[in-house]
Order: structure tokens, then C-alpha cells, then sequence
């Protein structure tokens, strides 16, 4: 099993890229941002939970998203491996992956990090709500997402750094070019399929 995160701040591309690397590479992509906003669409209870915090830019508490991981990977045991979009985000969330995925005696093997300029990302983000419909694409929410970030999300880096398994990767090129670089890293594991 091979299993990435791809780590980046809100409007790095870590969306776009992990579609293109779960096509190339056949893993199973795993994006907490998807999954929270199904169960808002769903009405459900834990996306009427969640959407009280998903609307302000803050993060959805980690046992809610704990929770929602442990049975997305369970739903997949055949996987080649799993690509970890927007999870984890606290540093408590990647700890909690490490303990679930050594209970199935797997790991994390790569942590890929996106790096884009911050006057990019709000641009990028601003863009993206004019086309999304995404209640938390406005100035607003995009500014406390990017607080939330720096401080909650940026410290998960030195976890996956101390295990010396983090890999920055410039993300301001076009998607392609960046693919391009995120792709020769995962190389060193994968064949693509
Ligand atoms: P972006 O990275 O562009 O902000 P996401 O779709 O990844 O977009 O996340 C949207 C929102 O969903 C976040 O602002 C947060 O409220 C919630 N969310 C997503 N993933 C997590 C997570 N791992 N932990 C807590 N909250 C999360």
C-alpha cells in the first residue's frame, strides 16, 4: 500500500491535483472537504453540525473528522493506497491517522506540500467562489480559512518533517507544470497505472 497527503493552504490546488494523481496512480482519494459537504447537502446530522463551522472558515472539531476517515478507509480495503486532501489538519488529526493506519499495519509513506503565495491564494479562492457557489469562497470566510490555517494546519508539516517524510513543492505553476513536480516525487514509489 501507498499512501500521500498532499498538504497546502486553502486554494493551493490540492483538489484539482489529487483528482489527477488518484486517476494516474490508482489510489483512493479521500477529501474531507467532499465529504463534509455531502453530509451538509445530505442534511445529515453530523453535516448540520458541521456546516455551523464550515460557513465561519474555522474547522470542524477532529472527532467529527476522525470519525468520518476511519470508516471512508474501512470502505476500501482493496485500495492500492489512499491520497489525503485537506486531512490531516491538526496536528491532533495527524496523530490520530498515524495510530489508524498502523492498526492496519500500513503508514503515511509521502507528505507532498503545496506552496503558493498567499496574494495568489486569495485571488485564486475569490475566483473560484464567483463560479462555485461555495458559501465560504467570500473575502470574509476566505480570510479566517487562511488564519485557521496558519494556525492550526501549518504546524501538521513539522510532524510529517520529523518523520522526515515531507516534500514542499512549488505550487504557483500551471496545473500541468505542477502535476509534473508532484509526479516525479511520487515516481520514487508508484508506477503510474
Ligand atoms: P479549502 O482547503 O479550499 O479551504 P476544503 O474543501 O478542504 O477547502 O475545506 C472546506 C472546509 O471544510 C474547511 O474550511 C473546514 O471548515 C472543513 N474541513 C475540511 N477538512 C477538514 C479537516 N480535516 N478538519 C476540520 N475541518 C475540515
Amino acid at each position: 500500500m501507498f499512501n500521500l497527503v498532499l498538504f497546502g493552504p486553502p486554494g493551493s490546488g490540492k483538489g484539482t491535483q489529487s483528482m489527477h494523481i488518484a486517476n494516474t496512480y490508482h489510489l483512493q482519494h479521500v477529501s474531507t472537504g467532499d465529504l463534509l459537504r455531502s453530509e451538509v447537502e445530505g442534511q445529515t446530522p453530523l453535516g448540520v453540525e458541521a456546516k455551523k463551522y464550515m460557513d465561519q472558515g474555522l474547522l470542524v472539531p477532529d472527532e467529527v473528522v476522525i470519525g468520518m476517515i476511519s470508516s471512508k478507509i474501512d470502505e476500501s480495503p482493496e485500495a492500492r493506497g489512499f491520497i489525503f486532501d485537506g486531512f490531516p489538519r491538526t496536528k491532533a488529526q495527524a496523530e490520530a491517522l498515524d495510530k489508524l493506519l498502523e492498526f492496519k499495519n500500513t503508514k503515511i509513506d509521502l507528505v507532498l506540500a503545496l506552496d503558493v503565495p498567499e496574494a495568489e491564494l486569495i485571488t485564486r479562492l475569490i475566483g473560484r467562489g464567483v463560479n462555485s457557489g461555495r458559501s465560504d469562497d467570500n473575502q470574509e470566510v476566505i480570510v479566517k480559512r487562511i488564519k485557521e490555517y496558519h494556525s492550526k494546519t501549518e504546524p501538521v508539516a513539522n510532524h510529517y518533517d520529523a518523520q522526515d517524510k515531507l516534500e514542499r513543492v512549488k505550487g504557483d505553476h500551471t496545473i500541468d507544470e505542477t502535476f509534473k513536480l508532484l509526479a516525479r516525487h511520487i515516481d520514487r514509489y508508484l508506477l503510474p497505472v
